[in-house]
């Protein structure tokens, strides 16, 4: 089949990497859409030391699998847990400590034809649902982690520093659950996007650093960082949603002074991102900048990599 490769050094479109097979525990998928992010582009970095497909975000149909599934139009959840150690026992499988992550660690992922998954990670796409948006469910999901590990009440006044594509939706679902949000980015042209629902903004040229009570950090580079630390006032909460390669060098002892709660988030369950979908309660379509065939896949990842691109989408078929 048809895939991206990563190899630890460069990246290529092969025409003949293995088809991936069912098997009692796996599906394979069919993709038909796959959405690059931030962490591709890290892995092509060394994230993670990698080598393989990489890709985690998609909407494909089951191709092999339970016949009751085959046909059916699917998200997956990126990590592929054991399912029986005390982690997994815990309902915490996204933390299994024998997981392996779908384009980040030891498994394939979808910049390819097909790709091998646990029939458990599975999540049917309700009808009404584009692929152009279901696309987006793992972000989504990531970004809904939030308000699993964070209370957030509506007089909460809320900084997302970073207007990429997890910002922009970050913003979103805080939004949604009553809070003043405010998005610091770099971009008009991606702050605008969130005008029309209200969302506030403010260029990273016009910041003065402020007192909220919860900074989420999604910039995407080491420097947000430092800047997410002097815009939250004593006793507020940090949420740290970059994953970045390279290591940070900063001073902790002001999130000791201040008593600040530092939150990491990763990865989120898919029901809510999906049913958020549905409702039309996020607005995703506009974060698409542009399309391209898999055999294109190349000129996809140098476009993913201009500084402010918006979201690029593989389309296999
Ligand atoms: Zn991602
Ligand atoms: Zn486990």
């Amino acid at each position: 089949m048809q895939a991206l490769v990563w190899d630890g050094q460069h990246l290529r479109l092969e025409t003949t990497y293995p088809t991936p097979q069912a098997d009692e525990t796996t599906a394979v998928v069919r993709v038909r859409l796959a959405g690059m992010c931030a962490t591709d582009l890290q892995i092509l970095q060394g994230y993670m030391g990698f080598k393989g497909v990489p890709g985690h975000e998609f909407v494909g149909e089951v191709s092999a699998g339970p016949a009751e599934l085959v046909g059916t139009r699917v998200v997956v959840e990126i990590n592929f847990a054991c399912g029986h150690c005390p982690v997994c026992i815990q309902g915490l499988g996204r933390h299994c400590p024998m997981r392996r992550v779908m384009g980040i660690l030891h498994a394939d992922g979808s910049f390819a034809e097909y790709v091998s998954v646990p029939v458990a990670n599975l999540h049917p796409v309700p009808d009404s649902v584009t692929d152009e948006a279901a696309v987006f469910t793992e972000p989504l999901a990531a970004a809904f982690e939030l308000l699993e590990q964070i209370h957030v009440q509506p007089s909460d006044d809320v900084v997302v520093l970073g207007d990429g594509k997890l910002g922009l939706l970050c913003a979103q679902v805080l939004h949604s659950a009553g809070a003043q949000v405010w998005v610091m980015g770099k971009h008009p042209h991606k702050l605008a996007l969130l005008h029309p629902l209200g969302i506030s903004t403010v260029l990273l040229a016009d910041w003065r650093p402020r007192l909220a009570d919860i900074v989420v950090e999604a910039t995407g580079s080491t420097g947000g960082l430092a800047l997410a630390m002097e815009s939250i006032r004593p006793r507020g909460t940090l949420v740290l949603k970059s994953t970045v390669a390279t290591t940070h060098a900063l001073s902790l002892a002001p999130l000791v002074i201040n008593e600040i709660t530092v939150v990491g988030s990763r990865c989120g369950r898919f029901p809510p991102a999906l049913h958020a979908l549905e409702y039309q309660r996020v607005m995703v379509a506009p974060l698409i900048e542009r399309v391209y065939p898999l055999a294109e896949g190349m000129a996809a990842v140098a476009h993913a990599l201009r500084p402010g691109s918006l979201k690029i989408l593989l389309r296999m078929f």
